[in-house]
């Protein structure tokens, strides 16, 4: 057990000891056992006992003690005003931190101030924008299993493998209240959806299984009743109807009732519900205050979907399709699709463009439908810039009219919502003359929502300070009893302006000044020799070395007024505040309707903008019969990310139907193999997503899955280049693909030696060219391979054409039909530097092993040299190795050396440090 979780033991001893204070610390800590409780003293959050030594330590903050009649107290505190930092590192530590604020004014009441936990604040519950990255969301998820009870399939038909009962899923994004479910009976698939939304936490039902989670997900134990059905059905009545009419399955109602229960909870408050929680008098979903201000208003809508309706991207495609993560370990950020395509001028739109390139789309209408949108603003320039102009000026009204509705917006937020209601106008008169449906529609659903604007308008001023307790915020003239108040300071400050003046009149004294000070407030100062002409209505309040100060009777009465007066102004400024903060939140479904509108722009105008930036095409999609294969056509198509990563790039065509299935690639080492199966599934699933694509022209029939399996010595960044995992990836695809799927096998069977490796690789083409018949690119090096498109009736080859120039490799990165003659793999090496004297040897060791084996060809063929040591050749065993010419070490021991090196797993620098071990040892 954590030292800094749970009430500290030198305090539970004595519990009933301890001061009024010491205790609500010590009963906050049992009740939220699972995080760090940050206890508000004053302007300070302190912590205490073992949560003390470990936040000291964690945020470099000096460790101090706190003493009373009971024992001394280890403590540590942060500083209210700044919190948000610390917060964040203790989040990065792994805790999720509960935050206990003073809940009443000490002085309020006899006894010790009230704290209450009025937020918990957990990786995946984030709503402080500090914390949050504005452009993408941030989900924490649910987990449960069905309760076993016979239930319809929803997602797996029994494809997929370890099919149990149904498993469902919930996402929730607090900060912005997008609220998603689904389910299926595979794990797998639910643990693929998971990857797509990264949640940054998850909350698991009972006996839900942990490994469909991604291990960084911080896993935090809830309350078990809240995954149960009655349960969670109410309290999801309570916010949409009737669950039933909304999700599909038991587990869907479970996950989603309980995922709500944990947002009530990590927002504050009334609920004991910690792991294993069996304090029945406090249920979960049922809110301790009868007027349900523990609702989350902002919550409006719950989505269910199901994965059928999108192409399904597992994790392992999300990388090496570099959607949101570079591929290469140091690899620039905006290396990767979204990068490429990210040119959305908002928040909302930033998140929008996220989600359709994380779900692209199956249905060639809705498809079309974006790509109509998309086609119309890229040939509209003007329109286009404009809108991205005026787009730039909108705030982020998802996360603003959450903080409204949570009652934890400032003044400066409403006049944001304010500020970017006053530009919508300006959008929707952009689109008046919208000729395609999408636009028309967006036109229509770009609600100004005139009245909430107004009515801040009218109430808040305009710069307003981020204080909402301190007056200077609601506007004159909007509340007569406010008005009052201030025409009241008003005339004292006046008064007392004018005091001096009048006071030095009626004693003769010139010197005669009147000031302020914050202990004394206010008083009338006389110097040393003018004492004797003070009137006798003055009161002596201070001395000083020079002056006397005083006050007269009339004076206090005047302050005590205009303290009163501001006082009462600042309370009825708040009261008002807090009025047309709630008139706001009342207004949360249009504000969210219209921040859906303008997201849905944004992220419109970002792709018409990337295509006309970029030269991109409009995709044809061709929508067959599902029997029928696949039609893939791409002609110039490029790769969208590397293009931009260099100064030219060759575009190459791709042609599939079926009668062409199966593309066996071939080429040495960097003649563009990877690019160019990526390039095909990019330009896919980007149509897919409804963009324009890096082509002169494409049709393509939407896939339901692109699956990718990239070698060994491609997946440096993944960090998983074990054969283990390369098996394990291809038994997925192997099981899962269909007819409907793209698959990509870049470089399979690396991973172990290159006889197996070959011949499973062999092997694994072969069935899914015959069973499972998906479209597949299948790229290799291994030269003999291509003996693969012969024999296979819906497989052709193509190959990448290198040129040997004076020793030197020229690239052209051009496909072309046919399979390549050699792999240059000497010539490369030339290419790459490596030092003469090595060169020269590997040719040596090709010549010689070529001719001993007596095979024709290219002798240069480093395949050959592979596949001959590998021992599928008998001719080639025992072949005797020419001798180093000064006869040191025994040149079979390096040649069985140089085999041994798995190129796949080497890092270049071990590469030259291994090159250079072998030279030494044929000079020795
Ligand atoms: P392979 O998989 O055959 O080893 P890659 O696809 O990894 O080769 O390509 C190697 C490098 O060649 C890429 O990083 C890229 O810089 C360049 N390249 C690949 N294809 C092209 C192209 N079509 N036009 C220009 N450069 C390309
Ligand atoms: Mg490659």
């Amino acid at each position: 057990m954590d030292p800094a979780l749970g009430p500290p033991e030198e305090m539970a001893e004595k519990r009933d000891e301890l001061t009024p204070m010491m205790r609500q610390y010590h009963d906050l800590c049992a009740r939220y056992d699972d995080a760090l409780v940050l206890f508000q003293v004053g302007d300070f959050y302190e912590t205490f006992c073992g949560a003390a030594e470990r936040t000291a330590r964690l945020l470099e903050i000096t460790l101090t003690s706190r003493e009373d009649s009971t024992g001394e107290y280890p403590m540590s505190g942060i500083p209210i005003d700044n919190a948000e930092s610390y917060i964040q590192t203790l989040l990065e530590a792994g805790y999720r931190v509960a935050v206990a604020d003073q809940v009443e004014e000490p002085g309020e009441t006899a006894g010790v101030v009230d704290r209450a936990v009025t937020r918990v604040i957990t990786p995946g519950t984030l709503t402080e924008d500090e914390l949050l990255a504005s452009d993408d969301n941030n989900f924490v998820a649910a987990v449960a299993r069905g309760d076993g009870e016979p239930s319809t399939p929803r997602v797996g038909d029994g494809s997929r493998t370890g099919e149990t009962e149904t498993l469902a899923l919930a996402l929730l994004d607090v900060s912005t209240g997008d609220f998603l479910a689904t389910s299926s009976r595979s794990p797998a698939a639910i643990a693929d959806e998971i990857s797509r939304f990264d949640p940054a936490e998850a909350v698991l039902g009972p006996n839900a299984p942990r490994d469909v989670l991604p291990e960084e997900c911080m896993v935090t134990p809830f309350d078990a009743t809240a995954f149960d059905r009655e349960r969670a059905a109410s309290l999801l009545s309570r916010y949409y109807g009737h669950p039933d009419a909304l999700l599909a399955e038991d587990a869907e109602i479970r996950v989603c009732g309980a995922l709500l229960a944990y947002a009530e909870y990590v927002r504050g408050g009334e609920h004991a519900a910690s792991a294993g929680s069996d304090d029945e008098a406090a249920p979960v979903t049922e809110p301790a205050d009868p007027d349900e201000r523990s609702r989350l208003e902002y919550l409006t809508h719950l989505t269910r979907y199901d994965p059928r309706e999108y192409l399904l991207l597992d994790a392992v495609a999300l990388r090496s399709l570099e959607l949101f993560e570079p591929r290469a370990v140091h690899g620039r950020d905006d290396a990767t699709l979204v990068g490429v395509l990210d040119e959305t001028a908002s928040a909302l739109g930033g998140r929008t463009l996220r989600d359709w390139l994380r779900r692209p789309l199956l249905e060639p209408d809705r498809i079309e439908s974006r790509l109509d949108a998309v086609e119309e603003l890229t040939g509209a320039v003007q329109t286009r810039e404009e809108l991205h102009d005026h787009l730039r000026d909108v705030y982020d009204l998802e996360r603003l009219i959450g903080r409204i509705s949570r009652e934890r917006a400032n003044a400066r937020d409403l006049r944001s919502l304010r500020a970017t209601l006053a530009v919508v106008p300006e959008i929707r008169e952009r689109l008046a003359d919208a000729d395609c449906d999408r636009l028309q529609r967006l036109h229509d659903e770009l609600h100004p929502l005139v009245d909430a604007r107004e009515a801040i308008d009218e109430a808040i001023v305009e710069n307003p300070p981020i204080e909402i307790t301190e007056g200077d915020i609601i506007a004159d003239g909007y509340d007569d009893g406010l008005d009052e108040l201030r025409a009241t300071a008003r005339d004292g400050k006046q008064w007392i302006e004018d005091l001096e003046e009048r006071e030095r009149e009626r004693t003769g004294i010139d010197s005669l000044k009147v000031g302020y000070n914050s202990v004394h407030g206010y008083y009338i100062e006389v110097t040393n020799p003018n004492l004797e002409s003070v009137p006798d209505d003055y009161e002596r309040r201070q001395t000083l070395k020079n002056s006397e100060r005083f006050v007269t009777p009339e004076l206090k009465r005047r302050e005590d007024e205009i303290v009163g007066a501001e006082e009462r102004a600042d309370e009825r400024e708040y009261d008002l505040f807090c009025e047309v903060r709630r008139d706001v939140a009342d207004e949360v479904e249009r504000v969210q309707a219209l921040a859906n509108a303008v997201a849905t722009l944004d992220a419109v105008v970002a792709l018409a903008t990337a295509a006309a930036e970029y030269d991109y095409c409009r995709p044809e999609i061709t929508d067959t019969d599902r029997r029928s294969g696949l039609e893939i056509d791409i002609e110039g198509g490029r790769h969208p990310v590397v293009e931009r990563t260099q100064e030219s790039f060759v575009p190459n065509d791709a042609r599939f139907d079926d009668g062409r299935r199966l593309a066996i690639i071939t080429g040495p080492n960097m003649s563009g193999k990877s690019t160019y199966m990526r390039q095909v599934a990019q330009i896919v699933l980007l149509a897919q997503v409804g963009s324009f694509v890096p082509a002169q022209s494409a049709r393509i029939t939407p896939v339901d899955r692109i699956f990718t399996r990239v070698g060994a010595s491609d997946d440096i960044a993944g960090g998983r280049s074990t054969f283990m995992v390369e098996m394990d990836e291809l038994a997925t695809i192997l099981r899962e693909a269909d007819e409907r799927s793209l698959v990509l096998l870049d470089e399979v069977g690396r991973g172990t030696s290159t006889a197996d490796g070959l011949a499973i690789a062999r092997a694994i083409t072969e069935h899914v060219h015959d069973e499972v018949g998906a479209t597949t690119l299948f790229a290799t090096h291994h030269h003999p391979l291509t003996e693969l498109a012969d024999d296979l009736q819906a497989a052709f080859p193509l190959h990448f054409e290198v040129e040997g120039v004076d020793d030197e490799v020229v690239f052209h990165h051009e496909v072309a039909s046919g399979a390549a003659t050699g792999s240059y793999g000497i010539e490369v090496a030339t290419a790459a530097g490596v030092p003469e004297t090595v060169v020269e040897r590997s040719r040596e060791l090709v010549d010689g092993t070529a001719s001993a084996a007596d095979t024709t060809g290219t002798a240069r063929d480093i395949d050959e040299f592979e596949r001959v040591h590998t021992g599928r050749d008998p001719a080639a065993a025992g072949s005797p190795l020419p001798a180093t010419a000064d006869g040191g070490n025994d040149p079979t021991d390096i040649a069985a050396e140089l085999r041994a090196l798995d190129l796949g797993h080497l890092t270049p620098v071990e590469a030259l440090t291994e090159l250079d071990r072998l030279k030494r040892m044929l000079e020795e």
